[in-house]
């Protein structure tokens, strides 16, 4: 299938009070993919994804979720998406079944086509499935969250902040769980995180938003090759009087008497850089290299926002 998964136009939010939250974003969600939504806190993340839940009514703009316009198709588009909201936010008087069953009901789920059980094992709570919510722990409270999305069998599912604050164990049930259903079902993951290892980890595309606004959006790969710029740092034992030069190589002297030679890391190894640096006639008293990670990219794309 080729279609988008979730397609936003112009959407923006002010909250009663004056707060701009979102300030006008454009962005598509291809089917089938993974996709992370970065940002700072307070960048407008949960809105947005409160908004597609239908959770939050939007100030302006247009969202369509699998196909279905959520002003003019709100029982399709809704159905076409689970969340796993960032707030606990369950009722403490009902079981894990019972919360599955309500849901379900929700959804208009005819009793023949639920999966409690199915879905509780999966999730990790088989044995909880008649404790009282209010008696579960909050990486159980998180577990039941995500078993709410997914009663109705949406082909969207969305995790708001899944694995902030949560113990490894949980974590890598929630990651694994997620895979699986993005292989088996071909269900198309929203998640948001800021845990940037994770989502280099978990995710096919990303989006980072700041203020309110679309900052960057590209396939993770195409983001992790921004990282793939390294820098050596030679101080050499004498002033060199040429630069090294190469294929691949930009140097530059720096104020402290230091050659800084750019390159790209999957390009060009050290052992190149080097030999440019001998044949330039350069002497290395000491040298070190410089290296970019996500959290500089992320960093120099949200700080000037
Ligand atoms: P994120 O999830 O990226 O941390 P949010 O979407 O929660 O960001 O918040 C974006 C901005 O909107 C923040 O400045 C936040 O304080 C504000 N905000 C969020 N919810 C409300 C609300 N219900 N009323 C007023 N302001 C809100
Ligand atoms: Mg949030």
């Amino acid at each position: 299938m080729t279609q988008d998964a979730i397609r936003i136009e112009g959407l923006k939010k002010t909250y009663a009070g004056g707060k701009q939250a979102l300030k006008g974003i454009d962005l598509t969600v291809p089917a089938g993919s993974i996709f992370g939504l970065l940002g700072p806190n307070g960048a407008g993340k949960s809105t947005m994804i409160n908004i597609l839940a239908g959770l939050v009514t939007k100030s302006a703009g247009h969202v369509q979720i699998w196909g279905w316009d959520q002003d003019r198709n709100p029982r399709q588009s809704r159905a076409a998406i689970g969340v796993m909201p960032q707030e606990l936010n369950l009722d403490p008087f009902f079981t894990p079944r019972g919360a599955l069953e309500v849901q379900a009901g929700l959804y208009g789920v005819p009793k023949s086509q639920r999966r409690s059980d199915e879905i509780l094992e999966m999730v990790g709570l088989s044995d909880k499935a008649e404790a009282y919510a209010r008696t579960l722990s909050g990486g159980m409270r998180r577990r039941l969250l995500l078993a709410k999305a997914l009663v109705h069998a949406p082909q969207v599912l969305v995790l708001d902040e899944p694995t902030a604050g949560v113990d490894i164990e949980l974590r890598q049930m929630l990651w694994s769980n997620v895979r699986k259903l993005n292989r088996d079902n071909g269900m198309t993951i929203i998640l948001t995180t800021h845990y940037l290892e994770e989502a280099e980890e978990m995710c096919d595309e990303i989006a980072i938003i700041n203020h309110g606004q679309l900052v960057a959006r590209d396939s993770t790969a195409n983001l992790l090759g921004q990282l793939d710029a390294k820098t050596m740092v030679i101080h050499p034992e004498t002033p060199a009087d040429r630069l090294p030069h190469g294929k691949g190589l930009i140097a530059e002297t720096r104020e402290d008497g230091t050659i800084a030679i750019s390159y790209r890391a999957r390009e060009t190894g050290a052992e190149a850089v080097l030999e440019a640096v001998r044949a330039a006639g350069i002497r290395i008293r000491d040298v070190r290299t410089e290296q970019a990670d996500l959290q500089d990219v992320f960093l120099s794309l949200t700080r000037s926002t």
